[in-house]
């Protein structure tokens, strides 16, 4: 853990601010949407003006959360006396808003990436939390706050995402214990497993079939790597965030250690890695600039699909055989 704030420190000074605006990083998920609605909720319950400024739209499996203040109106907030980053403590996690994040007061910074490091005014990081949205509930009780049904809800999805809903090895007695909390608040546990889990849409599926086709099993059966462009998204009529699971049928075939996938965006690639028992893909993550956990991390690459599996390929092929 890294830190030079406590959470009763830093819950004081958002308790006793006017404005918050809050930043999840850039194509946000379940933890990074989930901790920043649940902390805006608390906030705006204080009377607290508070938004979450984002950059892009509320990805369409998560628009059954609590996103009432989740805005792109830059201007929402003139001179915010807090920003905070939240799941993310570095600019290049929020690129279109940095100047906005500057303009704060003050610069708070909650995450629990193993690879970041300190930013912001104020920074709390625990790469030990599964998620997010544990420090946030630890701030929450820190600020003597009211969780009700909404933002235990939030917390729970960004909980039960970023521990693969309590597989992966991040979670820890502390997951289970505030996931009990939470249920004791009366979430609708149901409704949001069936939201996150049992709903994808055929595109989706059809979708993962071909990235599955595509797929390259190598490193004597331990990796794989696929990939999706945007010819295989206008065929099935996906859009990209349809592929946001294909990472996990890739690391979920039997043998395979680390999987590898790569999203063209833009001019530049998008990569996903997970290692499923031994394996640490932040330490081949960092090598391409970017970051992440043990388990789950990323980076982005500034060239074409075929250079980038070739580079991965070879990264990962290192990794396994030293
Ligand atoms: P995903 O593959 O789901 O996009 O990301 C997996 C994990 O790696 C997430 O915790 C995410 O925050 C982190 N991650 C993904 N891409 C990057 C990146 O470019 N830089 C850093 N520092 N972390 C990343
Ligand atoms: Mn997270």
């Amino acid at each position: 853990m890294i830190n030079n704030v406590s959470l009763e420190k830093a819950g004081h000074l958002l308790q006793n601010a006017e404005s918050v605006l809050i930043f999840p990083h850039i194509n946000p998920d379940g933890d990074a949407l989930g901790s920043s609605a649940a902390l805006c909720r608390v906030l705006r319950n204080n009377g607290i003006n508070a938004w979450v400024l984002l950059e892009e739209d509320v990805p369409e499996y998560l628009k059954f959360m609590d996103t009432e203040f989740c805005t792109q109106d830059q201007s929402c907030i003139d001179e915010p006396d807090i920003c905070v980053c939240v799941d993310c403590s570095e600019e290049k996690r929020f690129p279109g808003r940095v100047d906005i994040f500057n303009s704060g007061r003050l610069k708070l910074c909650i995450d629990h990436h193993v690879t970041s490091g300190s930013f912001g005014d104020y920074y709390y990081i625990d790469g030990d939390e599964a998620a997010t949205a544990q420090i946030i509930y630890k701030l929450l009780l820190a600020m003597g706050a009211e969780i009700d049904s909404c933002v235990g809800s939030s917390l729970y999805v960004g909980i039960s995402t970023d521990t693969g809903n309590f597989q992966y090895s991040n979670t820890t007695s502390d997951t289970h214990i505030i996931a009990a909390e939470l249920l004791k608040k009366g979430i609708d546990h149901m409704g949001i497993m069936v939201a996150l889990y049992q709903n994808r849409s055929l595109a989706r599926v059809r979708l993962e079939s071909m990235i599955v086709d595509r797929m390259e099993i190598f490193s004597e059966g331990r990796a794989a790597v696929s990939y999706v462009d945007s010819a295989m998204l206008e065929k099935v009529g996906a859009m990209l965030e349809d592929a946001e699971t294909a990472i996990d049928t890739l690391r979920d075939i039997e043998g395979i250690e680390i999987a590898a996938f790569i999203k063209e965006k833009d001019d530049a690639v998008k990569v996903s890695m997970r290692a499923k028992y031994w394996g640490r893909v932040d330490e081949i993550a960092v090598r391409f600039g970017g970051g992440g956990h043990a388990k789950a991390a990323g980076c982005t690459m500034h060239m074409a699909v075929d250079e980038a599996i070739a580079l991965i390929k070879k990264e990962i092929t290192n990794y396994l055989e030293k």
